[in-house]
């Protein structure tokens, strides 16, 4: 069972080619094997709790419809299973044993491990969802943890993807949570793709952005029911976190699915924030904080007139490269994220001269552009409510990082991608330091009395 706008959207999908979304369609697994994969034989892959949630049931169906199989690979249940290259060593071990393709059945972190090891084999994979935890079943690369150090690595998206919406309503509520928190995060992306569509940094595609921004507000206007277990709140939420994947398929970028909140997340991600919890520290979880951050950070950038800003002041002041290498370089010193924050900066540096035509292109694009992004987002209250509602962590202390590292994440996390967010306009206009100043003082959105109050 797929819907028009899951085909419209496989239609530009690179890799995957089909997608079955519903109530009870685990039936179906062997039919969407064969469509997929012709004759070739199937292995399971799973860890002990999503091989008792839908892996066994997996392997039935495929027993029943005559498959060749091999034994199922199934790690263990606990410690909760971690992306990291040692089991992806391991998985590939086995996989060269034998020629099966790979039905990944689990969520986030088995889905990455199988997506990488099938790549390795030179084999497509199937993915079985578990849990409508992440927007990573339908998209391309992986997040691997090797050497200590969390890296996206190359791997194509799966060949096909199974979402059972009754499988997924069993799934631990804090899964779908975090799954409502990085799609509600596409709110914030949005925002962020108008800002540099609007300075001739990266243009929007309306084919791509109509994927990920025409079903968010409906898939993420319900968060309650979510969380009750409503299993239409749950369908709009796997059909939003799926065509988020397949957006980023047919733009090879993760751009339409990721703007600053994300770059929040990934640099808590790699400096470890909440690795040690059991279970891990979410993904969205970590993002949802970061678009609050974010949102609040629009809502006072939206009030300022860009149109009058003392270029020539801005221009003067701006810094050479080498002292933004210092700056990015005392601000990072993780080994493995200091030497590409440097590189990621450097990729979006712009000198004092070109520094001055962006600023008077955003001067007369400027009235334009915030009623653009006023249009896009949601206030930061809106949207600390409807993350409540959803069962998401919404202060920066709720995710075991302290408000002071919080705040100093608005300038470190300007450093360690490329992409162009509303982290660079802040800078280049020279107010992000100022704006931050604002959020955390007096009545500011995180200022001490206003944010406990509101937790
Ligand atoms: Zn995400």
């Amino acid at each position: 069972m797929t819907n028009e706008r899951i085909e419209k959207a496989l239609e530009g999908a690179t890799d995957t080619q089909s997608v079955s979304i519903g109530e009870g369609v685990l039936g179906t697994v062997a039919d969407l094997y064969a469509q997929s994969f012709g004759d070739r034989p199937a292995v399971v892959v799973a860890d002990e709790n999503t091989f008792a949630v839908a892996g066994r049931e997996v392997q039935g169906h495929l027993e029943a419809a005559g498959r060749e199989r091999r034994e199922p690979y199934v790690f263990p249940g606990t410690p909760t299973l971690y992306a990291e290259y040692g089991n992806i060593e391991a998985l590939i071990a086995s996989l060269r044993e034998h020629d099966a393709i790979p039905v990944a059945v689990g969520s986030g972190s088995l889905n990455d491990i199988a997506k990488r090891a099938a790549f390795e084999c030179e084999r497509p994979y199937m993915s079985v969802a578990t849990a409508a935890s992440m927007d990573g079943y339908t998209a391309f690369g992986a997040a691997i943890t090797k050497d200590g150090y969390k890296r996206t690595m190359t791997c194509p998206a799966p060949h096909s993807v199974l979402a059972d919406v009754g499988v997924l309503t069993g799934a631990p509520p804090k899964m779908t949570a975090a799954g409502y928190a990085d799609l509600l995060s596409k709110v914030t992306a949005g925002a962020d793709w108008l800002v540099a569509d609007a300075l001739g940094i990266e243009p929007i595609d309306q084919h791509v952005w109509s994927l990920v921004q025409g079903p968010l507000r409906e898939a993420t206007g319900r968060p309650a029911e979510l969380q009750a277990g409503d299993r239409q709140a749950m369908e709009g939420l796997i059909e939003g976190l799926v065509m988020s994947g397949l957006a980023m398929q047919a733009a090879a970028s993760s751009r339409p699915a990721s703007g600053a909140e994300h770059q929040f997340s990934h640099l808590w991600e790699m400096e470890g924030l909440g690795h040690d919890d059991v279970p891990p520290l979410s993904h969205g979880f970590k993002v949802g904080v970061g678009s609050l951050a974010i949102a609040s950070l629009y809502e006072r950038l939206l009030e300022r007139d860009l149109t009058t800003l003392d270029a020539d002041a801005i221009c003067s002041a701006w810094p050479t490269w080498d002292e933004v290498e210092r700056n990015v370089r005392a601000a990072h010193t993780t080994p493995g994220l200091d030497d590409a924050a440097v590189t990621e900066t450097r990729e979006k540096y712009v000198d004092a001269g070109e520094l001055e035509k962006r600023l008077a292109l955003l001067a007369q694009r400027w009235p334009d552009l915030r009623e653009r992004v006023r249009a896009q987002l949601l206030g930061p209250g809106e949207l600390r409510e409807m993350l409540r509602a959803a069962g998401c962590p919404t202060h920066p202390e709720d995710i075991g990082l302290s408000v002071e590292a919080f705040r100093d994440t608005y300038r470190r996390a300007q450093m360690i991608r490329r992409r162009y967010t509303v982290l660079d306009l802040t800078n280049e206009t020279g107010l992000l330091d100022e704006l931050v100043a604002e959020l955390f003082a007096g009545d500011g959105f995180w200022a001490p009395a206003t944010a406990r109050s509101a937790r």
